[in-house]
């Protein structure tokens, strides 16, 4: 079907989103063209501004406008747990538990020798760094459970057991292959609660 440019770019960029289908996509392009001006202005700059103003801290890698972030600025929080996630999605999923008072590591990922992505490729290094630097009594390995974040899991546990650290894996109250972000807030805690020793 033919669209004028500028539809048909729309369309294109709607589909690069994850679950957006080219129905979809030509629904919600139409839907943008029927909008208000002013709104789709707004939008527009929510998208560029979130990309443009947000990083990650240098100290803990979860997306943040300041930096280091506001979680590990915060001197009321216990320093001495770190919290070992795969994504900024899943330290926003803790957050939302509200029975988290530690800091947080994100990894950006999982280690996965079949799809070629080894320690060095996520944010392992920088947390064996703050391990050096932070006194941290325990590192509560939260990665999601699935055969990449159990490797990663057991990766990190060996690395960082010869310092006498603690480390412990949330328990499997959560599905098994599913992600943290997904976990209603009474799972992830209880998950948290039941955590073992590694
Ligand atoms: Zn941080």
């Amino acid at each position: 079907m033919y669209y004028p440019e500028p539809i048909s770019k729309l369309i294109d960029s709607f589909t690069k989103l994850p679950g957006i289908g080219p129905k979809t996509a030509v629904r919600l392009a139409f839907f943008v063209l029927n909008m208000k001006d002013d709104d789709v202005m707004d939008f527009a700059k929510s998208l560029v501004n979130a990309k443009r103003e947000l990083t990650h801290c240098s100290n803990c890698g979860h997306i943040t406008d300041q930096d280091p972030c506001a979680i590990c600025q915060d001197t009321s929080r216990d320093s001495s747990v770190i919290c070992v996630v795969q994504d900024p999605k899943d330290v926003i999923a803790m957050e939302k538990m509200k029975e988290f008072n530690g800091k947080y590591h994100v990894l950006h990922g999982a280690i996965s020798p079949m799809d070629g992505i080894g320690p060095e490729d996520i944010n392992v290094p920088d947390l064996i760094n703050r391990l050096k630097d932070e006194a941290v009594e325990e590192l509560i390995l939260a990665t999601n459970p699935n055969i990449e974040g159990e490797a990663t899991a057991m990766y990190i546990s060996r690395l960082v057991k010869p310092s006498g650290i603690k480390t412990s894996r949330i328990a499997h109250g959560l599905p098994v292959g599913g992600d943290l972000e997904y976990a209603d807030e009474v799972t992830l805690s209880k998950a948290l609660e039941g955590r073992r020793d590694l």
